[in-house]
């Protein structure tokens, strides 16, 4: 397929679709061709102003917190059903708009997409506080409320599913909502909100302002009347967001932020499972995901036979047009990342380490980098340290389980962790070790709506996926009376 209708390139606000106050549009790329798809309207500090206030009339006087769970788990529902009819558009706009590869994120990514919203529509009608018996002659309960109007900032790498698992849990607790996609990739986020306006989520509860980060995504972290914020791409800007947060009104955020997380393989693990573990960890989604396991441990006592047999795979790795379902690696998602990638790779070559296959671009345009190993890497190098978020896997030798543990603790992150080994020992004394947000044993990308995610460390804080993500969208109210007259007192 290479061209597809885009219906909507508005923002969308109370529940139409319309043009940006200054007028301002910008455009978004094809990362396969590097050609204009569509001029989208630019949202500014006045449209997110506009946003919120239509979000806050929808919070303080709108049906939607209001409703029994049981209405909000009937739209998310349907909601989940729209995205199942259209996903094969959903899909088409996830490939243009971010070069992802059509078989994986159709039957993957917008599968995960849908059941988030099923998982967290079977939660709606589920949140409820305790009862209290306090020490005095009083009793209590606790409420768990929506926080309010929410702001939500998503990255470019998983679009669809960055939206479920925001909007998903933020809808579920009654919440209202502003949120920001990507400017690399604001496509199916706008087809979303079209699809919860026909799932009968009432007017002013979704709102989606597609725009820059310094203009849009800088106006909902400093907002008055936003009350809290949960953002999802690089550690810098995490900073500049809570920062953001803290000047104005005191907002809790929720930070999922970057990685550069250690994958270890011990020399009595099935290897062959270890190699495709490696692959699975740093080619999906071209290596653009935050819990890409990019430091590759290797035991001694494997680490040759380990290199020549992932060597082999990433040269045969099929990659090409990501409409072709035999693709399993397309083009990097923008320019920039794509600049990116390639600078980080020269900086492995120029610090000394060994470039087994790839490291260059292919193709005679878009985005195109090959799937690039490099081995002999130490710690101190650029690549070991740097979150590239390209395919770019880094291996590293190493001898004892202690040395293992220590060096892949050697970084400000702690998003997520690799185990593979047959050794239960090694295995619980790795796991309990890594402080990381996740640690998988033998298997990697684990990831599951029912399953907590979220960093350690310079990773974030907050957890998405799991019931621990309403946490984030509701506040705990204590009521307390006094009982009097009672023969139990
Ligand atoms: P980014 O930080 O550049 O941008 C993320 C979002 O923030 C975008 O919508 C952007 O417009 C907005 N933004 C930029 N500047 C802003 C500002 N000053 N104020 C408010 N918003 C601003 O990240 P990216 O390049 O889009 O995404 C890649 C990063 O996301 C990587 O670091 C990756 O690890 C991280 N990520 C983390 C997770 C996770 O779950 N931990 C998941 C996916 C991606």
């Amino acid at each position: 397929m290479t061209s597809h209708e885009i219906k909507f390139t508005k923002l969308f606000i109370n529940g139409e679709f319309v043009d940006s106050i200054s007028g301002h549009t910008f455009e978004t790329i094809d990362p396969r061709t590097e050609q204009v798809l569509a001029n989208i309207a630019e949202g500014r500090k006045e449209d997110i102003d506009m946003a919120v206030s239509v979000a806050r009339e929808a919070f303080d006087n709108g049906p939607w917190p209001r409703l029994p769970g049981e209405g909000r788990r009937k739209c998310l529902l349907k909601l989940a059903d729209l995205i199942d009819e259209n996903v094969d558009e959903l899909a088409t706009l996830e490939v243009i708009d971010g070069g992802k590869q059509f078989a994986s994120v159709k039957y993957l990514e917008l599968a995960n997409t849908s059941e988030t919203f099923r998982y967290f529509a079977g939660a709606a009608d589920k949140i409820r506080g305790a009862t209290l018996k306090m020490s005095s002659s009083m009793q209590a309960y606790t409420l768990r409320e929506p926080i309010g109007v929410v702001g939500h900032i998503i990255p470019w790498n998983a679009p669809s599913l960055m939206f479920a698992m925001k909007v998903a849990p933020a809808l579920a607790a009654g919440c209202t909502m502003v949120i920001k996609p990507s400017e690399n990739t604001p496509l199916s986020a706008l087809f979303l909100a079209h699809l919860s306006k026909q799932a009968g989520i009432p007017d002013g509860v979704i709102n989606v302002v597609p725009g820059f980060g310094k203009t849009a995504g800088a106006a909902i972290s400093s907002h008055m009347d936003i009350d809290a914020v949960s953002f999802t791409g690089s550690t810098i800007v995490g900073r500049t967001v809570m920062q953001a947060a803290a000047e104005s009104n005191l907002k809790p955020v929720a930070l999922e932020l970057g990685g550069k997380s250690p994958y270890m393989v011990f020399d009595d693990a099935d290897i062959d499972k270890a190699v495709e573990f490696a692959v699975i960890g740093n080619l999906t989604n071209k290596g653009e995901m935050c819990i890409a396991g990019t430091r590759v441990f290797v035991q001694e006592g494997i680490h040759d036979i380990f290199v020549e047999k992932l060597e082999a795979i990433m040269k045969s790795w099929p990659s090409g047009d990501p409409f072709d379902v035999a693709t399993r690696h397309g083009p990097q998602n923008n320019k920039r990342q794509y600049e990116k990638v390639l600078s980080c790779i020269e900086k492995g070559i120029k610090e000394g380490a060994t470039l087994v296959t790839g490291g260059k671009p292919f193709g005679e345009k878009g985005y195109y980098i090959e799937p690039t190993l490099f081995t002999n890497v130490k710690d101190d190098m650029t690549i070991a340290k740097e979150e590239i978020f390209g395919p770019v896997i880094s291996v590293f030798k190493f001898k004892t389980v202690e040395e293992v543990i220590k060096r892949a603790n050697a970084t400000k992150y702690g998003l997520a962790s690799g185990i593979m080994t047959k050794n239960i020992d090694i295995a619980n004394t790795v796991s309990r070790s890594i402080r990381a947000g996740a640690v998988w044993i033998n298997c990697y990308v684990a990831i599951d709506r029912d399953a907590p995610h979220g960093g350690y460390k310079m990773s974030g804080f907050g957890r998405e996926q799991g019931l621990e993500a309403l946490d984030h969208y509701l506040q705990l109210k204590t009521v307390a009376t006094p009982i009097y007259d009672s023969p139990w007192l």
